[in-house]
């Protein structure tokens, strides 16, 4: 069998965001509107401050606003409240998002659900959580969109296949399984109690590796031909002391049956920053009554 087909999760992500570019182009000449993105960043952790760098420079080459709010590790759950309350109230803000984790002396579902929900771009919220499961309008979270587009992009039509999530978090599993079945697949989401994993992901035209261990899932654990979308991110110990990312299946093994498979790294990370900007740009625009526009 050949190798699969490679899911260029970098390439997707960068032509999705000039594509925003352009759309937030037209939002700014048409109606005067510059979508605007606030990230929230409690403490110093180091991967977090990377993230939001990230974000934020992204967000400005997208053509939108960028709105940095830093605290300190120590401040009080009060504090943080506020500043959301803050910029809930903010006109020209209309994606807030806090970065996880939070400091342990501050409790993050209270803070979430502080979020006004029209803002709530990370799609965390209860009542947005709610509305992805009911099938109404809402806002979706990113990586789990991400997953998605690059499926659709790779299969076209979903309808009737067999698709197996590994892995159920709130953040990741979870909607990415309600995003699939809303995609008409026939959806099973395994996890650490799961009986024989390997011969449940052998069923799994799509498999969703969301687990955060390290190559778990191998290559004769994938159907031949299978779509294969790797969410994880973990990274472990390389030669000479230095450390790689590598994602939950073990590429080089899964690379060799799958029908398509995305890499770690370039694979579905980029595309949550830019699932990101899009959400800012839906929600800019639902706030303001102003149809997306068309490019
Ligand atoms: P969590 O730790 O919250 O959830 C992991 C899930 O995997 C749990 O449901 C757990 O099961 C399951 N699991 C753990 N071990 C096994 C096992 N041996 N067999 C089967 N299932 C198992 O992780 P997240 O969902 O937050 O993240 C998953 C991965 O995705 C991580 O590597 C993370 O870094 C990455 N990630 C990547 C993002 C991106 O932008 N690309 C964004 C977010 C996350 P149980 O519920 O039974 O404990």
């Amino acid at each position: 069998m050949t190798d699969a087909r490679l899911i260029d999760g970098k390439a997707f992500a960068a032509q999705l965001r000039e594509t925003l570019g352009r759309r937030a182009a037209v939002l700014k000449a048409q109606h005067g509107l510059v979508p605007g993105l606030a990230a929230v960043l409690v403490g110093e952790d180091p991967a977090s401050q990377v993230y939001v760098r990230n974000k934020e420079k992204q967000t400005v080459e997208a053509g939108m606003a960028s709105v940095g709010r830093r605290l300190p590790a120590d401040v009080s759950e009060a504090d943080l409240m506020a500043v959301v309350a803050e910029l809930n109230d903010d006109p020209a803000v209309h994606g807030i998002l806090v970065q996880l984790p939070l400091p342990a002396h501050i409790a993050e579902k209270p803070v979430i659900e502080m979020i006004d929900i029209a803002k709530d771009v990370d799609g965390f919220h209860p009542l947005n959580v709610g509305a992805l499961s009911s099938g109404e309008e809402g806002l979706v979270p990113c990586t789990p969109r991400g997953c998605m587009m690059l499926l659709e992009d790779t299969l076209g039509d979903l309808t009737g296949m067999n698709a197996v999530v590994v892995g159920r978090s709130n953040i990741v599993g979870k909607p990415i399984a309600q995003l699939l079945l809303a995609a008409n697949c026939t959806v099973t989401i395994a996890h650490s109690r799961t009986k024989d994993l390997p011969g449940l992901c052998r069923t799994a035209d799509i498999l969703i590796a969301a687990v955060g261990r390290p190559q778990m899932i191998k290559g004769d654990w994938v159907k031949p031909g299978a779509a294969v979308i790797d969410v994880g991110i973990n990274r472990i110990e390389a030669e000479g002391g230095k450390t790689r990312l590598v994602g939950d299946v073990d590429f080089d093994d899964a690379v060799q049956v799958a029908g398509s498979i995305t890499p770690v790294p370039g694979g579905v990370g980029p595309m949550t920053i830019a699932c990101l900007l899009e959400n800012t740009l839906i929600a800019c625009c639902r706030q303001n009554s102003v149809e997306l526009p068309d490019v």
